[in-house]
C-alpha cells in the first residue's frame, strides 16, 4: 500500500492550492479527484466558464448598445451560440489542462476516483474500474459545494435547472425564471438577458446581492432593470410545474400569490458543503447544522491528522477564499505560522459594471455601533470613465470616524473587480483613508476614483466632485 506524507481529497482551487503548496514544502502528496478533470466546481462548472460567457455576451451587449455611441456601424449583430459555448468549453478545457501540467510539475501524485476515509490515515479511492487504498500522515478534505435544491422545487435538470445546467445550454432560452438573485443569479441572469432571453428574477429579500452592501444591491438593480431583467423582491417560491417544454412558478408575494411561465427555471439559492461519499462517519465526523465539516483555526477537524478547507467548511464559497486556505493548511502542517484575514477576502461579482467589495458593509458597522465616515466618488466624475462610455457606478470609502483607518470599501462600475486590488492592499496593510488620498493615481484610469472617494472620506478633500 502506498504512504503519502499529504493526502488531498478535491482537486478544486482549495484541494490542488494545498497539493501544490504541500510539494513546494517537500511533503509526498497524492491528490484524490473523482472528476476526470482537475479544478473543480470553479474550473468546470463555475467561476471559469461563467466568466467566459459574460465575457462573450458583454461583447455583444457593447456591439448593439454602444458601438454606434463611438461611431462605429456594424449593421446587425448575430449571436452563433453554438461557438459562444464552444468557447467557454475550450477555455475550460485549457484552464484544466493547466491545473494537470501544475500537478505533474510539482510531481504530485494525482488519482481518479472517489476517496472515501476508512480510518484516520486511511483512504480507499473508489473509481471506474478499481478499488485501492493509500495511507497518509495528514489528510487534507476539500471536497467543496453543490447546488442547494429548493424543496419545492426539486431540480429535474432539463427545466428546472442549477447554475450547472445553465452554463450548458444547447438553445438560447426565449425566458427563464431565476430563484434566488445573489451572485449567480445575477451573473446567469446578465448572461441570458444579454442574449435576448426574458428574465425574471425572484428573490426572497427585498433586496439584490443581499449580503452586500445595500447601495450595491439597489445600484445593481436600476442596472441590470435596463437589460430588461424584471425582479420579484420579497417573494417567497412555493413550487413549480414543469412540463417538457416550459416551467410554471407559483409564488407568494406581500400582495398574494403570483404564477411565472418561463421556458427554464434556474434554481440558485446558494450551494451547501459536498461530503456525500467521503465517509466521515468511519473516523468520527459529523457535519455542523449546515452540512459544514467542523474545524478549529488551524483547519483541523476533530480527528488529530485530518484537515478540511474551501466551500466544505465555514465563511465565504469564494474560490480565492478557499485557495488561501489550501495554501495556509500546508503551511501549518509543515509547522509555519500561517495566517487569513477574512476581513480583507473581497467579494466580485462579474456583472456589467462589476461589483466589488471589501471589508464591513454600511450595515455591518452601524450594528456593530463602529462610527465612521464615508466618501463616495461617482464615476461621472472621471475623466477616463466618460472617455470609456462608462461612467455608471460609483466607489465607496468607509474609514474609522477616529482613526481614519479604512473599514470598507464597496464599488459598482468599470474594472471593479481589478480596482478592488487596491482596496485589499490598503486594508491588509491597516491604511488609512488619506493614506490612500496623497498616494499618486495615474491619469486617467478608473483608479483615480478610489483616491478621490479616499480624499471624500478623509475631509471632503475630493478635487473632481
Ligand atoms: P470545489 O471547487 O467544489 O472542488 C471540490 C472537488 O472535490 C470537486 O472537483 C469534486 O469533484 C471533488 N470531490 C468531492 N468529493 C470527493 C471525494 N470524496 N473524492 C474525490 N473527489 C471529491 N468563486 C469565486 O471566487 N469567483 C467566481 O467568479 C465564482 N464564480 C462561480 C460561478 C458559479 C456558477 C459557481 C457555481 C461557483 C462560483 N464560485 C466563484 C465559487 C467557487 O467555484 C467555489 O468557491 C470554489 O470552487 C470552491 O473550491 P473548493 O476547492 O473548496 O471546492
Ligand atoms: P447566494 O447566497 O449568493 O444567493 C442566494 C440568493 O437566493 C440570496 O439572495 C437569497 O436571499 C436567495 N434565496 C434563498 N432562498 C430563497 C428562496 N426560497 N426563494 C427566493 N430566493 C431565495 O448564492 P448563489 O448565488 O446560489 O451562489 C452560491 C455560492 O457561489 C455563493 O456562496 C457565491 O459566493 C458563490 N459564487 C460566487 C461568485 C463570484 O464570486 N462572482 C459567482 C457565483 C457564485
Amino acid at each position: 500500500m502506498q504512504t503519502y506524507d499529504i493526502a488531498v481529497i478535491g482537486g478544486g482551487p482549495g484541494g490542488y492550492v494545498a497539493a501544490i503548496r504541500s510539494a513546494q514544502l517537500g511533503f509526498s502528496v497524492v491528490l484524490i479527484e473523482k472528476s476526470k478533470t482537475l479544478g473543480g466546481t470553479c474550473l468546470n462548472v463555475g467561476c471559469i466558464p461563467s466568466k467566459a460567457l459574460l465575457e462573450s455576451t458583454e461583447l455583444l451587449h457593447q456591439a448593439n448598445e454602444k458601438f454606434s455611441v463611438h461611431g462605429i456601424q456594424t449593421g446587425a449583430v448575430s449571436v452563433d451560440f453554438a461557438q459562444m459555448m464552444k468557447r467557454k468549453t475550450d477555455v475550460v478545457i485549457s484552464t484544466t489542462k493547466g491545473i494537470d501540467y501544475l500537478v505533474q510539475k510539482n510531481k504530485i501524485t494525482r488519482l481518479l476516483g472517489t476517496g472515501n476515509l476508512i480510518a484516520p490515515g486511511k483512504i480507499q479511492v473508489q473509481s471506474d474500474t478499481e478499488t485501492s487504498e493509500i495511507t497518509a500522515k495528514k489528510i487534507i478534505l476539500a471536497t467543496g459545494s453543490e447546488p442547494t435544491p429548493l424543496p419545492s422545487v426539486p431540480f429535474d435538470f432539463k427545466r428546472v435547472i442549477s447554475s450547472t445546467e445553465a452554463l450548458a445550454l444547447t438553445e438560447i432560452p426565449k425566458s427563464m425564471a431565476i430563484i434566488g438573485a445573489g451572485v449567480i443569479g445575477v451573473e446567469m441572469g446578465s448572461i441570458y438577458a444579454r442574449l435576448g432571453t426574458d428574465v425574471t428574477m425572484v428573490e426572497f429579500m427585498d433586496a439584490i446581492i443581499p449580503t452586500m452592501d445595500k447601495e450595491l444591491g439597489s445600484a445593481l438593480e436600476r442596472s441590470l432593470k435596463k437589460l430588461k431583467i424584471k425582479f420579484q423582491l420579497g417573494t417567497k417560491v412555493t413550487g413549480v410545474n414543469a412540463s417538457k417544454k416550459s416551467v410554471t412558478v407559483s409564488a407568494e408575494t406581500k400582495s398574494g400569490p403570483i404564477t411565472l411561465e418561463a421556458e427554464y427555471v434556474l434554481v440558485a439559492i446558494g450551494r451547501r458543503p459536498y461530503t456525500a461519499g467521503l465517509g466521515l462517519e468511519n473516523v468520527g465526523l459529523a457535519p455542523d447544522e449546515r452540512g459544514r465539516i467542523p474545524i478549529n483555526d488551524h483547519f483541523e477537524t476533530t480527528v488529530p491528522g485530518i484537515y478540511a478547507i474551501g466551500d466544505a467548511v465555514r465563511g465565504a464559497m469564494l474560490a480565492h477564499k478557499a485557495s488561501e486556505e489550501g495554501a495556509a493548511v500546508a503551511e501549518i502542517i509543515a509547522g509555519q505560522h500561517a495566517h487569513i484575514d477574512y476581513n480583507c477576502i473581497p467579494g466580485v461579482v462579474y456583472t456589467w459594471p462589476e461589483v466589488a467589495s471589501v471589508g464591513q458593509t454600511e450595515e455591518e458597522l452601524k450594528t456593530a455601533g463602529i462610527t465612521y465616515k464615508k466618501g463616495v466618488a461617482p464615476f461621472k466624475a472621471s475623466g477616463r470613465a466618460r472617455a470609456a462610455e462608462e461612467s455608471e457606478g460609483f466607489i465607496k470609502i468607509l474609514a474609522a470616524t477616529q482613526t481614519d483607518e479604512i473599514l470598507g470599501v464597496h464599488m459598482m462600475g468599470p474594472r471593479c473587480a481589478d480596482l478592488i486590488g487596491e482596496a485589499v492592499v490598503a486594508m491588509s496593510y491597516r491604511a488609512s483613508a488619506e493614506d490612500i488620498g496623497i498616494i499618486s493615481h495615474a491619469h486617467p484610469t478608473f483608479s483615480e476614483s478610489i483616491k478621490e472617494a479616499a480624499l471624500a472620506a478623509t475631509d471632503n478633500r475630493a478635487i473632481h466632485f
